[in-house]
């Protein structure tokens, strides 16, 4: 792979080097994900002394609309990155959401409507298929719980990479067809997230593909930082009090806490205690659960949940996300899935947010730290919806309610009005009985 060395040294880069989260052991930014001396993680180091010398608010604020505006914060060295618009959603002031929990300030970060495929995802394979692409790579892949799929699949639709993605077999509809219709090649395998997992650890190491959370990790998750960069941005260039986040691997999580910690190191903002509390499906529940023992070690599980998207049962980053939660005075909490269905409708019915299981998830989660007196009214809180409603309708279904079908003539509309109105009256009353 001469290619991949002459374009790691080129340009203004400002990432050096893949570190060792364990020992430190520093590599060559090739495709590589564990230390050779101790198994630990790999984590791109950046140059940050040249960061805080050449990156302002303002020349931020001039860059792209999308998260290529952090690209001296991205592991990549190409001045032309695969930019689909992906970033820069929305942060919303949720009032009455706020209302309803007892809470003054707080904000939706709403990835539903990330492009081009509606998850938080978008984010990392953005920037790991850019990477991929410097480091040579022509066929890219995944182990997906879903949205990754999606993802990588259209990300490389559109960069004219070949494709070929491996999730389990029992995912939603949504996201197998929101993967299907790109044209990669879809391997549905008969097991869970965490055995699809170790089939692709196998295949990456004999097929020479850029598999985007496997061999390209390191890279794939620094794209996750943008979350972190985003919010604090779009707060006038503050961090906020308390943010709330889906667990799955744990990165996402551990992500958005490095763009603030690199955000503070530039000078960007000034530097503050954040306190990050993480959500988890009780049907897949490792980290939750070693939060609760006061455990510092994470305990395999098999999943069982409707919230597929965040089903990991071994988490690979899940020790990280423990430490992050633990020493910023967070909390991480888990729910039932009646609960993540409540989460669902709560959002969408107080800010019109349709978001997938993961979301409902987070909001389940916020609302019981709140009730639990974890989260203080007082703070500014930010919850982190990672993905979009319509690719998980089977979650919901039965639990929306039904149109009234009518005639299509006046009384037949005016009848169906009045007997919904008296059945919301019935509703009422029960509610104040
Ligand atoms: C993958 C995913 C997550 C969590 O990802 P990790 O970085 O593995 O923790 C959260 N929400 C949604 C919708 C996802 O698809
Ligand atoms: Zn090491």
């Amino acid at each position: 792979m001469t290619q991949a060395i002459a374009n790691q040294t080129k340009t203004n880069a400002t990432f050096r080097a893949l570190k060792c989260k364990e020992c430190g052991a520093e590599y060559e930014l090739q495709a590589m994900h564990v230390c050779e001396y101790c198994f630990g993680p790999l984590e791109v180091a950046y140059d940050y002394s040249a960061l805080r010398d050449t990156v302002t608010r303002e020349s931020i604020q001039k860059g792209p609309h999308s998260i290529w505006r952090y690209r001296p914060f991205l592991p990549v060295a190409t001045d032309n990155p695969i930019d689909v618009g992906t970033g820069l959603t929305p942060l919303v002031r949720a009032n009455r959401l706020a209302r309803r929990l007892g809470l003054k300030k707080l904000y939706i970060k709403n990835d539903a409507v990330n492009m081009p495929t509606l998850s938080f995802k978008d984010r990392v394979v953005s920037v790991a298929l850019t990477r991929a692409r410097e480091l040579g790579f022509t066929t890219v892949s995944c182990a997906s719980t879903g949205n990754l799929a999606n993802s990588t699949a259209a990300i490389a639709a559109h960069a004219g990479l070949d494709c070929c993605v491996f999730i389990p077999a029992d995912l939603e509809a949504g996201k197998v067809l929101g993967t299907l219709i790109y044209s990669p090649t879809v391997m549905a395998v008969q097991g869970n997230y965490d055995q699809v997992n170790r089939l692709c650890s196998e295949v990456a190491n004999t097929y020479g593909w850029g598999f985007v959370n496997i061999n390209l990790r390191p890279y794939y998750s620094e794209g996750s930082k943008t979350l972190g960069y985003e919010v604090a941005e779009q707060l006038g260039w503050e961090l906020p009090d308390h943010v709330v986040a889906p667990l799955a691997s744990g990165s996402l999580f551990t992500k958005i806490y490095k763009g603030f910690q690199e955000f503070t190191e530039v000078g960007l903002v000034e530097g503050k205690h954040v306190r990050f509390s993480g959500a988890q499906a009780d049907g897949c529940s490792p980290i939750a659960q070693a939060y609760r023992d006061g455990k510092d070690f994470i305990k395999p599980v098999k999943p069982s949940t409707i919230a597929k998207s965040i089903a990991i049962g071994n988490p690979a980053d899940g020790v990280y996300a423990l430490d992050i939660a633990r020493k910023t005075n967070g909390n991480i909490e888990s729910v039932s899935d009646p609960e993540i269905i409540e989460g669902i409708k709560l959002l969408a019915e107080t800010e019109g947010i349709f978001t997938e299981t993961a979301g409902g998830t987070t909001i389940a989660v916020l609302k019981k730290l709140v009730e639990a007196g974890k989260i203080d009214p007082e703070e500014t809180t930010v919850a982190y919806i990672t993905g979009n409603g319509l690719k998980t309708q089977e979650a919901v279904q039965g639990y929306a309610g039904e149109p009234l079908t009518i005639e299509p003539k006046l009384d037949s509309f005016e009848r169906a009005l009045e007997r919904s109105r008296t059945l919301e009256r019935l509703d009422w009353q029960q509610v104040l009985v």
